[in-house]
């Protein structure tokens, strides 16, 4: 989010001055870095719809637009299709969201059951009633996005800075910059993109956010069943299985129980407790499966109602916010690193994301995606 917003910034006015901070420049620990990057449609409320329609349109030229003299990025973009599994009693929000995808142009199919099995026979099951397939769907590198970002917002003039950021520094109504370990960095504007630790952040400049870090563990699978003929599937309590070349899958599977904090400790145990029996009571296919290795990432959980909170607090001048992408915040960082660009810069937003601004967490005003897809 935050090289993203760097590149749009300078992307419209190359004479601006900008510095991303970042603690880590190998950004070991960042979500983005330990994210699926699955990409979709698959999404209810219209916003987040045009979000990842320009994420894809934007991706297909994503390696000329980002390269750096002879250097591109390789995003290694793959159609693969998610299938969305519906569980009995789902139809009608599915249908719904299924509809508002079709409306903006999109052609989402819905499958029977018999149709899924015929299909792709490692997803038979009987845990849904239907299935919502989005071949556009798929899989992005996200260490090529931020590399490529990264690299091109260096090569228009921003600065990167390693540094702990202490605090955002404010006066009455407006940010003054931010400290970075016992030096000040002035700035009439500052952007939150503090992934998973953007509530730590906010709270130096007395800024409430409704966003809590959550471990998420994800893990690689081999088994002996073609993966080039798959899309990722999703199944109705929401593990999801995503389907990798080589016979490997991505498997996970976010509880109510996960971990709060800043916790990337990964357990096999969980696993075998939770993920493998989950997995094999959707997709008896997978009873045998080889788990290669795992790892655990951070959501930034929105805990008011999942969505990214996009936009300049109201009651704070200068201070910018990216913040709250719970899981699906990579492939937004497209339309977000722009839209935040636009604002700032006071040019007419190319997308109307102002349902998603900051005003709604003052104002108490959920902005819900269908609960079920936010994975
Ligand atoms: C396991 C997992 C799977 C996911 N899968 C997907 C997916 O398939 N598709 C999708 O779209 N999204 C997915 N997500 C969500 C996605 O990864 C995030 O929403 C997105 O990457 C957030 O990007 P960000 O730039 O906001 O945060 P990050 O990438 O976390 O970057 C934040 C940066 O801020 C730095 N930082 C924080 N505080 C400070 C400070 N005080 N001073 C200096 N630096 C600081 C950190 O070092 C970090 O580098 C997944 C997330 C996880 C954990």
């Amino acid at each position: 989010m935050g090289s993203a917003t760097a590149y749009w910034l300078l992307h419209y006015d190359p004479a601006i001055r900008v510095a991303v901070v970042d603690r880590d420049m190998t950004f070991a620990r960042s979500s983005t870095l330990l994210s699926d990057g699955n990409v979709r449609i698959q999404f209810n409320l219209p916003e987040n719809i045009a979000i990842s329609q320009f994420a894809m349109d934007f991706l297909e030229g994503f390696s000329e637009t980002m390269a750096v003299g002879e250097w591109h990025p390789d995003p290694s973009c793959r159609h693969q299709g998610n299938l969305f599994l519906v569980a009995p009693g789902g139809e009608d929000d599915a249908r719904h969201g299924l509809e508002a995808q079709n409306r903006l142009g999109e052609s989402v199919e819905w499958l029977s059951p018999e149709q899924i099995e015929a299909a792709y026979p490692p997803y038979a099951g009987t845990t849904y009633v239907a299935g919502t397939l989005g071949r556009r769907d798929g899989s992005v590198d996200p260490a090529a996005v931020l590399e490529g970002y990264r690299r091109k917002a260096a090569s228009l003039g921003a600065e990167y800075i390693q540094g702990e950021v202490q605090a955002v520094l404010r006066d009455e109504q407006a940010v003054v910059g931010v400290e970075v370990g016992g030096d000040l960095l002035s700035a009439p504007v500052v952007v939150n993109a503090a992934g998973a630790w953007c509530a730590d952040l906010a709270e130096t400049a007395g800024v409430p956010l409704p966003v809590t870090p959550i471990m998420r563990s994800v893990f690689v699978l081999e088994a002996d069943i073609d993966s080039e003929l798959l899309p990722s599937a999703f199944a109705p309590s929401g593990l999801y299985v995503l389907a990798e070349p080589g016979n490997t899958y991505l498997v996970s599977w976010s509880l109510p129980t996960d971990p709060v904090g800043y916790d990337f400790s990964v357990s096999r145990q969980h696993f075998d407790d939770a993920i493998w029996p989950e997995l094999v009571r959707n997709f008896p296919a997978f009873e045998a499966v080889r788990v290669l290795r795992g790892w655990a990432g951070l959501y930034a959980n929105n805990v008011l109602d999942g969505n990214g909170i996009i936009g300049e607090w109201p009651e704070l001048a200068g201070l910018y916010l990216a913040n709250g992408f719970s899981g699906h915040g990579f492939q937004q960082c497209h339309a977000v690193g722009r839209h935040l660009a636009e604002l700032i810069l006071g040019r007419p937003p190319s997308l109307d994301l102002s349902k998603m601004s900051p005003a709604r967490i003052l104002a108490n005003e959920p902005l819900y995606e269908h609960a079920g897809r936010l994975i």
